[in-house]
């Protein structure tokens, strides 16, 4: 991974007064470019297809100022972005179509890309959210599988290509040459994914052990077929079923349960901290709430979710904590020109 000091470096060269928002043209980058342009930022959009470019001929106002193309993700010209002043928002499809190529690249990322790594790799996902003290769902081993389990394929993203299996048979017989799967426990309760952003440098917030913590919105998502999974049994048509992700819908939570929520984030903070040195910026996590109120989390998202394109004027939440219309992506770019302001954009970027 590229050398913290050498993003520092490329940081102070930066002109701080002509800062670019840049992302890959997918994902959350509507709402990215949309919360920079309401900040006033300027916005590049890195296009690897002509069907791209087609998104912001049909959404005007969230169209990038300004356009590069691309061969593909991994042919981003890092010194271009650089002498532009880009800041890169690093988004799923970022994760999925970059990869470790993200590791390197010579461009000052918001957040820290070390979380990345950890969100890349299941087991290292795991630990860090045992050691914030989440509940998380059992891990079996092929062979001792003694209840409903999803088996989860390495880098399978957004769903695809999950499984249920209910004992070992099952899953020898589904995947007789599975390699680097997670057998996860079938979690049962309501799904909720409450988006976050911590802030080191806000004074507004839930406060955490260096800095303070914001619930900006919250979704619940539809996956395919799995949520239509009530229409076919009423139709009698039996289904296998499946996880992948087609859309999202906002979900309000109990009042009593925010306590719960914003706990749960300042953990998964602070454990960060400890980890890998932090994780300014948006994250989110995958819970189920059970029947006695108890959550559960079976993933950490260390970037924007693509549920907070749900708010691009803000949501139900972010309304308590800022005027109107602050979405997860304006919050982004309200970060950065605060940063600037204070000469600290090595806090929020590696
Ligand atoms: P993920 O790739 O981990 O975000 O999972 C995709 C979807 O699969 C989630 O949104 C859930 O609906 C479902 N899922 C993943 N893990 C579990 C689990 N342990 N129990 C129940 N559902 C799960």
């Amino acid at each position: 991974m590229i050398d913290k000091k050498k993003i520092d470096s490329i940081l102070s060269e930066y002109d701080s007064k002509k800062l670019s928002i840049a992302t890959l043209c997918s994902h959350t980058s509507l709402q990215i470019f949309y919360g920079a342009k309401k900040e006033k930022l300027h916005t590049i959009g890195i296009c690897t297809n002509e069907q791209q470019k087609k998104l912001y001929d049909a959404f005007p106002k969230a169209a990038p100022d300004e356009i590069i193309m691309a061969d593909s993700p991994a042919d981003i010209d890092a010194n271009e972005l650089v002498s532009k002043n880009a800041l890169i928002v690093p988004h799923g499809s970022i994760v999925e179509y970059l990869g470790k190529g993200l590791d390197d690249l010579a461009v000052p990322v918001l957040g820290n890309r070390k979380s990345l790594m950890f969100e890349r790799d299941r087991r290292k996902m795991y630990d860090w959210m045992k050691k914030a003290g989440l509940r998380v769902p059992a891990i079996f081993n092929p062979d001792k599988i003694d209840r409903a389990c999803v088996v989860k394929h390495a880098g399978a993203k957004g769903g695809r290509g999950y499984a249920i299996v209910h004992s070992s048979e099952e899953y020898h017989d589904k995947f007789p040459d599975a390699k680097d799967v997670m057998i996860q426990e079938y979690l049962t309760g309501v799904r909720v994914y409450p988006h976050y952003f911590y802030s080191p440098l806000s004074t507004k917030g839930f406060k955490t052990s260096s800095g303070h913590l914001e619930i900006m919105s919250m979704d619940r998502r539809f996956e395919s077929n799995v949520d239509e999974s009530y229409r076919t049994s009423i139709a009698g048509v039996p289904i296998k079923p499946s996880f992948t992700v087609v859309g999202n819908e906002p979900i309000v939570l109990r009042e009593s349960l925010l306590p719960d929520v914003l706990d749960m984030g300042k953990n998964v903070v602070e454990t960060a901290d400890k980890l890998f040195g932090g994780l300014p910026g948006p994250f989110c996590l995958e819970l189920i709430v059970d029947e006695d109120l108890q959550f559960s989390a079976f993933e950490i998202s260390a970037r924007i979710v693509a549920g907070t394109n749900l708010f691009p004027d803000g949501s139900f939440y972010s309304l308590y904590s800022h005027d109107g219309g602050m979405s997860t992506a304006r919050r982004i770019a309200v970060e950065v020109k605060d940063a600037a302001k204070k000469k600290k954009l090595d806090l929020i970027c590696y």
